[in-house]
């Protein structure tokens, strides 16, 4: 069996579904389970319903219009998403009497998106000759705990995911993203989370292979969109992709790489416009080129940086109960330095509870320094015997260039390079750097 994952850019219109199914039609052998994201754009635009129906009548017309253009390029009946559809509205209604609008309640708004596109996208496929059937992964066993917007799959949904896909008949149509806590309540997987639910449906299978399907030819050396310089590569480990997961990377969901490697499943990352081309595999050290693979790039970093308090605490209680208050918080922490007698942290992005956050780290007997649009840039590769020669090329390559470099880091695998820039400077760091690693080459 196979995994196969459809982002929301692949399935983002009626022709793109039609290519999907055939790319589909073409694997069939290989018994593929299909995952599915929503429509592209339908996640945001449900994300902005849910936040004004507490204020305002819950106006359906943008998400109606798509999902009827889509059905009728695909010569659907619109009476299938009807009941979904009365559903939403129902839900968004009940939004104007509640009191808050909480993480659970987005997640419950969230979850119609994979919920539309996964009905359509096996109604198409089971019309053009491949039967198949739409399913809600939380009935297949994905549950999850309950921290809503950014949950996480509990033990036993792996047994159970096994055990209920094993029995399927039809292709099964599973949407992306979402899970259900063990009282009944939707939850998302964070966003993009349609690889992560790939992956962790791919873990419980034990799939032979799962393929991201999305809008570019795989991992590229920079992101496409902002280097257009930037090429394919072929391949990276998997300690390579993580890295690349962790710092944030938009290709690649955080969290999507680890069930993989537990069972040492390769990742390829396929392009929906171009089916035939190989993208990028991912898998158990598949190179031993040492030398950068990629540069990636993360907007909206906020740093933290505070003393380790100079009477009171050891140093490691002082960590222990920073950890611990990040941990309470739920929040992603991206580098961790600590020079001296200062601990500089990273977060990808400013979390609501910023405020209240570093009051409670000030509560410590440490004044927390709070710096916010900076950019991470991240060189990844296996740098091993050679992060000298890079650190140096980075610099000789930025010097007329005023960058700010505030931290460089050298991963533990030393697979990586990661510094801070203003964010004003990110895309021009960004091009010079994969011009120094990745241009030079071609022009010689
Ligand atoms: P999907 O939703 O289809 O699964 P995403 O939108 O999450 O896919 O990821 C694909 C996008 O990631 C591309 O459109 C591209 O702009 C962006 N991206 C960022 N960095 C890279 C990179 N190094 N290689 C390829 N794409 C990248
Ligand atoms: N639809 C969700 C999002 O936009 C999940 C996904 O696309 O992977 O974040
Ligand atoms: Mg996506």
């Amino acid at each position: 069996m196979i995994v196969m994952k459809f982002g929301g850019t692949s399935v983002r219109n009626g022709p793109m579904i039609h290519q999907v199914t055939e790319i589909i039609r073409s694997q069939l052998e290989r018994q593929p389970v299909v995952i599915v994201s929503a429509h592209a754009g339908v996640t945001d635009h449900l994300i902005q319903l849910g936040e004004s129906a507490r204020t305002h009548r819950p106006d359906l017309t943008w998400i109606r219009e798509l999902h009827t253009q889509i059905l009728s390029e695909l010569q659907l009946s619109t009476h299938l998403i009807t009941p979904l559809l009365e559903e939403l509205e129902r839900t968004l209604n009940t939004l104007s009497l509640a009191e808050h609008y909480t993480p659970q309640r987005q997640d419950e708004i969230l979850s119609f998106g994979e919920r539309l596109s996964a009905t359509i996208i096996a109604s198409f496929m089971t019309k053009q000759g491949i039967p198949a059937r739409s399913y809600e992964a939380p009935d297949l066993g994905l549950l999850t705990n309950n921290h809503f917007g950014e949950a996480h799959p509990l033990a036993e949904a792996y047994p159970q995911l096994k055990k209920s896909i094993s029995k399927l008949q039809e292709v099964p149509v599973i949407t992306g993203f979402l899970g259900k806590t063990l009282a009944g309540e939707w939850t998302t997987l964070g966003r993009s989370g349609s690889d992560f639910s790939a992956s962790i449906i791919a873990n419980a299978i034990s799939a032979q292979e799962i393929q991201f399907w999305k809008d570019v030819p795989g991992v590229m050396t920079a992101d496409p969109r902002v280097v257009l310089q930037a090429r394919t590569v072929p391949v990276l480990s998997f300690e390579e992709a993580s890295e690349m997961a962790c710092y944030g990377a938009k290709i690649l969901h955080p969290s999507s790489i680890l069930p993989a490697i537990e069972k040492n499943i390769p990742i390829r990352i396929l392009n929906t416009n171009a089916p035939n081309f190989s993208g990028t595999t991912i898998g158990e050290s598949p190179s031993a080129v040492d030398g950068i693979k990629a540069i990636i790039h993360k907007k909206n970093i906020v740093v933290l940086r505070m003393k380790f308090p100079s009477s009171g605490l050891f140093k490691s209680e002082f960590l222990q109960k920073v950890f611990g208050i990040f941990a309470r918080y739920h929040l992603r922490l991206g580098l961790i330095v600590t020079i001296e007698d200062m601990l500089t942290l990273t977060l990808h992005q400013p979390p609501d509870s910023l405020k209240i956050l570093t009051a409670e780290l000030e509560l410590l007997g440490t004044e927390v320094q709070v710096e916010q649009n900076k950019s991470l840039i991240c060189l990844i590769g296996r740098a091993v015997p050679k992060v000298r020669e890079f650190a140096a090329k980075i610099f000789k390559s930025l010097p007329q260039h005023e960058t700010e470099v505030v931290v460089i880091s050298q991963g533990l695998r030393k697979i990586n390079i990661a510094f801070l820039v203003e964010q004003s400077q990110c895309f021009s760091t960004l091009k010079i750097l994969h011009q120094a690693f990745f241009e030079s080459e071609l022009k010689r």
